[in-house]
């Protein structure tokens, strides 16, 4: 059996249950969910004997959870069973939706997944916001996702909640940008600048990046770094199947790790920052090259060819990832290193220089790197999911509102 993985939606920060009835009904919902989800489509009677209740109990709660749409009844069992024939269930189609949206340096996207994890409505809008205040952006942001809200329900899905990735440091009240370098923004409360009726959530964009890799990404482990990049360098530290937040939430800041104290100045403040020799801008002047719009693309069309400045740009950039990664890696000796975003898209040059640095630095046996299939789209996704999971984990908060 699958055990579900408990990241805690930020919002929902492992509320604890009195063990009174209301709570322990709570949780069984909970359970009758991930069992289905894991393992569906099941039989009442199957459901039951894998979560050890009586039929009649297991009964009641499935009812509830087709009663709110979050469970289905896809039919008769295959036949050759012995018994009375009861129905599949499965978890719905229809039913409650995760919203998951991104602000990104160069453009907005927002998406709706289903319980199951699939796309149901995406859009995407290109355009840089760099510079541009927060009020008109989240304006824009607000737009998309009305539309892909009323795509969504158009479908017969209706939205669970709205979940944020944001290119910046996110207070743990998840709605504050602390600071976003690359947006020109600091202190913005997105909270409020969100559409009311949707409950949102707004964390950083390595951290939802990171989750989707945990949770769709191919044989991840439980325990590993996440490192990405857009314009900056995102990292996130996942131990034990859970995100290390830090006691402001500012934990994973790879991209602002020195990588030559004396470097070139950096948005954050600081000198020889890793995001000034491994961010896509960074690379892009090293090798020669204007930065503009389809930066990864340039880049890795460039290299593909053979181009011989872009080659030694995106070694020296492997270089500098596997210098700060070799801190990152002694400090928490995690299982893998995960390459996403445009890294993942540029690995085949970045890998060779990155592993050499980290074998040669690294205490005993250096960290596995491995690239993510899920690309530029993570952020994204690891936040329409992490509302979904939020729904898997607690149906009995959502159970009722259709
Ligand atoms: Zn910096």
């Amino acid at each position: 059996m699958t055990t579900p993985l408990h990241e805690a939606h930020p919002s929902s920060p492992g509320r604890r249950l009195p063990d009174t009835q209301q709570g322990m009904r709570r949780r069984n919902l909970a359970r009758v969910m991930h069992t289905v989800n894991a393992e569906g489509p099941l039989s009442r009677a199957a459901v039951a004997s894998r979560i050890g209740l009586t039929r009649a109990a297991v009964s009641t709660l499935v009812d509830e959870l087709i009663r709110s749409g979050l469970l289905e009844e896809l039919g008769p069992e295959r036949p050759g069973r012995v018994g009375r024939p009861g129905s599949s269930l499965a978890v719905s189609g229809r039913g409650p939706a995760g919203i998951g949206a991104e602000i990104g340096v160069d453009h907005l996207a927002v998406c709706a997944v289903d319980l199951r994890g699939t796309v149901r409505a995406r859009v995407v809008r290109h355009g840089t916001n760099r510079g541009r205040p927060p009020q008109p952006v989240l304006a824009e942001l607000t737009a998309l996702v009305a539309q892909v809200v009323a795509e969504a329900e158009r479908e017969g899905l209706w939205p669970a909640g709205l979940a944020v990735a944001v290119p910046g440091l996110v207070a743990r009240d998840t709605r504050t940008v602390v600071r976003a370098p690359n947006l020109d923004w600091h202190e913005v409360d997105l909270g409020a600048l969100l559409p009311a009726d949707l409950p949102p959530t707004v964390d950083n964009e390595a951290n939802f990046g990171s989750l989707a890799e945990l949770w769709l990404g191919d044989d991840t482990p439980l325990d590993f770094l996440h490192v990405s990049a857009e314009i900056g360098i995102g990292g996130a530290v996942v131990v034990d199947g859970r995100l290390l937040r830090g006691t402001r939430g500012f934990a994973g800041e790879l991209g602002h790790v020195p990588v030559h104290p004396e470097g070139p100045e950096c948005a954050c403040g600081g000198r020889g920052c890793l995001e000034q020799y491994a961010g896509e801008e960074a690379v892009l002047r090293a090798a020669g090259l204007t930065p503009g719009e389809n930066r990864v693309e340039v880049l890795a069309e460039r290299a593909a060819q053979g181009d011989k400045e872009v080659h030694r740009a995106l070694r020296d950039a492997g270089t500098a990832l596997g210098i700060a990664l070799t801190g990152a890696v002694n400090l928490l000796d995690p299982q893998a290193v995960v390459l996403g975003g445009a890294l993942a898209a540029l690995a085949p040059w970045l890998l060779p220089s990155l592993e050499l640095e980290l074998a040669r630095r690294s205490a005993g046996r250096a960290c596995v790197v491995s690239v993510s299939r899920l690309g530029p789209e993570g952020p994204l996704l690891g936040a329409a999911h992490s509302v979904v999971r939020a729904v898997l984990d607690d149906p009995a908060a959502v159970a009722g509102r259709t």
